[in-house]
């Protein structure tokens, strides 16, 4: 299944990315930066019609605000200008399906390794990105005119939810 991907990058993917990237600046025009969920049924480039070299994108499961999360946005802020900071995370989110406790005990079981990381498992999304955009807030790597504002995303309507 990996292949599918190769073969669509080489037949015309390859070619389009670099056209649409041609002669852009790294800084992402808009200033800004978005975090949400690895979801494959989240596009966040139809969802708010980002277009090559507009804004950073930092997804990984659940959309939570991650020490690598905080390391990305810090560096995005410092070094490349963004200033906006959104946090998504959805309704029906698989984060939502286990407790942190439930996963440790399964990885332990299956791999005989207890993980370093924290799940970050949730059973409310608000209170996710709450706890995210609080994090952000707080972090003394942030810029201090930043704007941060979190939603929780319906993946029915695609609406999104202020938090
Ligand atoms: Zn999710």
């Amino acid at each position: 299944m990996t292949d599918e991907l190769l073969i669509r990058h080489q037949d015309g993917g390859a070619a389009s990315a670099a056209e649409a990237a041609k002669g852009l600046p790294a800084p992402p025009s808009l200033h800004t930066l978005i975090v949400t969920c690895m979801d494959a049924r989240i596009d966040p480039v139809a969802l708010f019609g980002i277009k090559p070299g507009e804004s950073h994108v930092l997804r990984n499961a659940g959309g939570i605000v991650t020490d690598d999360v905080v390391r990305s946005v810090t560096i995005s802020q410092r070094e490349l200008g963004t200033r906006t900071v959104y946090v998504v995370q959805h309704k029906g989110c698989g984060m939502a399906t286990f407790t942190d406790p439930e996963l440790v005990a399964k990885l332990e079981s299956e791999c005989g390794a207890t993980p370093e990381w924290a799940p970050g498992s949730f059973a409310d999304p608000a209170d996710s990105v709450r706890a995210g955009v609080a994090r952000l807030r707080e972090s003394p790597f942030t810029v201090p005119d930043m704007e941060v504002k979190g939603f929780v995303l319906d993946l029915d309507t695609f609406a999104l939810d202020p938090v």
